[in-house]
C-alpha cells in the first residue's frame, strides 16, 4: 500500500486518485451511501484516496472525514459567517497579490487543490479573477520591486504544491532574482494528502536556493501524520526545508486538548514545529465547525500545561484590516 518511489509519475497518478462521488467514498471506508446528506451544493466532494486510507473504516465519525464530508448544515445560514470572512477582495493592489502584512506578500498562484477542506475560508474566493497569469508575474516583480519593506513571498491558493515542477521552477526563479526576497515560504496541504510530491526534483530546487525555504504544512489531527508523510517531511527538512504547521480549531475534530497534544508530538516527530493553531474564520457553510473563543481559550491552558513550550501554536485569529495575525486574548475569560 505504502509507495516510496518518488517519481512525477506517481504522484500524478495518485493527484488524479482523487474520489468525488460519495458511491466512492461509502465503498472506500465500508460505509452505508445513507450515512451520507447525499445533497452538494458548489463546493463538491474532493479528497485524495491518499487521505481516505488514513481515516477509520465504517466510522462516519472519524475526524479525517468529517473534515471532507459535505452535509446539510452546510446550507444552513448562520448570521455572521460570510462568503468573504477575511475581507481579501479589499488587500488586492495589483492582480495576483494580497498584501496585507507589511514585510511579506501572499500569491495565490493557483485555485487548484487536491482537497475541499468544508471548513475552507477561501471556498468562496473568485481564484478566477485572482489568479497570476504568465503576464502578470511582471507587475507582481515590480509590486515588490515598488515596496522595498517586502522581503517574504508565500506562495498560497489553493495549494502551490498542485502546480508541476516546471511551473513552480519558474516563479522560484522570477522571486529569486529580486534581491530584497530573502524568504519563498509555501502553504500546502499536500505534504499530507500526497506526500510523495516532494519529489527530488523539488527538493533539489529548495536545496539550491538562494533564499529561505519555507513550508507551512496544514495538520489538524495527529491521524494524519502518518509513517508516508513523514518520510517525505524528512526528506524536505533534510533539504533544508524549515517546516511548520498550522491547525484550525475544529469543533468535534480536534477540540480537545490531549487530541492537540498528540498532534504537536506526530509533527515534531517529523520535524516540524506546531505555528499557529487558529480559531475558524467565520465562512459561510462552516458554522457547525465553530468553537466559542472561550472554550478556544480553556483548551489552550490545558495545552500549555501538556507541552513543551516550543511545541505549542501560537493562537490567533484572521482579521480584516489587520496588520499581523491577531493573538487571542488568554485573559479575557
Ligand atoms: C497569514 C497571512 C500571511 C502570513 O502571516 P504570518 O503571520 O507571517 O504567518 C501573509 N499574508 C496574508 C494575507 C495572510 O493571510
Ligand atoms: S487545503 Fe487549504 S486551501 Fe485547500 S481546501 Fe483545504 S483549507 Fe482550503
Amino acid at each position: 500500500m505504502i509507495n516510496y518511489l518518488a517519481t512525477q509519475k506517481n504522484w500524478q497518478n495518485a493527484f488524479s486518485d482523487t474520489i468525488t462521488s460519495f458511491a466512492e467514498l461509502a465503498q472506500a471506508l465500508d460505509l452505508p451511501m445513507d450515512s451520507f446528506d447525499s445533497q452538494v451544493g458548489q463546493f463538491p466532494l474532493k479528497v485524495p484516496r491518499r487521505f481516505v486510507q488514513k481515516m477509520g473504516k465504517g466510522d462516519i465519525h472519524d475526524p479525517l472525514l468529517k473534515q471532507v464530508l459535505p452535509t446539510f448544515q452546510e446550507t444552513v445560514q448562520v448570521t455572521g459567517f460570510v462568503t468573504d470572512p477575511l475581507d481579501e477582495q479589499h488587500a488586492n493592489p495589483v492582480k495576483g497579490i494580497i498584501h496585507k502584512y507589511a514585510s511579506r506578500v501572499l500569491i495565490p498562484v493557483t485555485g487548484a487543490c487536491v482537497v475541499n477542506c468544508r471548513y475552507c475560508f477561501r471556498q468562496h474566493f473568485d481564484y478566477h479573477e485572482n489568479l497570476p497569469t504568465q503576464n502578470d508575474w511582471q507587475a507582481i516583480s515590480a509590486y515588490i520591486t515598488a515596496h522595498p519593506a517586502v522581503n517574504e513571498v508565500i506562495l498560497s491558493g489553493g495549494d502551490p504544491l498542485s502546480l508541476s515542477n516546471r511551473r513552480l521552477l519558474e516563479i522560484f526563479t522570477t522571486l529569486e532574482a529580486l534581491p530584497q526576497v530573502q524568504t519563498i515560504r509555501i502553504h500546502t496541504r499536500v505534504p499530507v494528502m500526497i506526500p510523495e510530491r516532494l519529489d527530488e526534483p523539488l527538493l533539489a530546487r529548495f536545496a539550491n536556493s538562494r533564499c529561505h525555504i519555507v513550508m507551512v504544512i496544514h495538520a489538524n489531527h495527529p491521524n494524519e501524520i502518518d509513517q508516508e508523510t513523514q518520510i517525505f517531511l524528512a526528506k524536505a527538512k533534510k533539504a533544508g526545508v524549515t517546516l511548520l504547521n498550522q491547525t484550525v480549531l475544529l469543533k468535534s475534530i480536534n477540540d480537545d486538548a490531549n487530541t492537540l497534544a498528540s498532534l504537536n508530538e506526530k509533527l515534531w516527530q517529523a520535524g516540524v514545529l506546531p505555528y499557529y493553531l487558529h480559531v475558524l474564520d467565520k465562512v459561510a457553510g462552516a458554522s457547525h465547525f465553530y468553537i466559542s473563543d472561550e472554550q478556544a481559550v480553556a483548551l489552550y491552558w490545558e495545552l500549555l500545561a501538556k507541552c513543551a513550550g516550543y511545541l505549542v501554536p501560537k493562537l490567533v485569529r484572521e482579521s480584516p484590516n489587520k496588520p499581523f495575525k491577531t493573538p487571542i486574548d488568554l485573559y479575557n475569560r
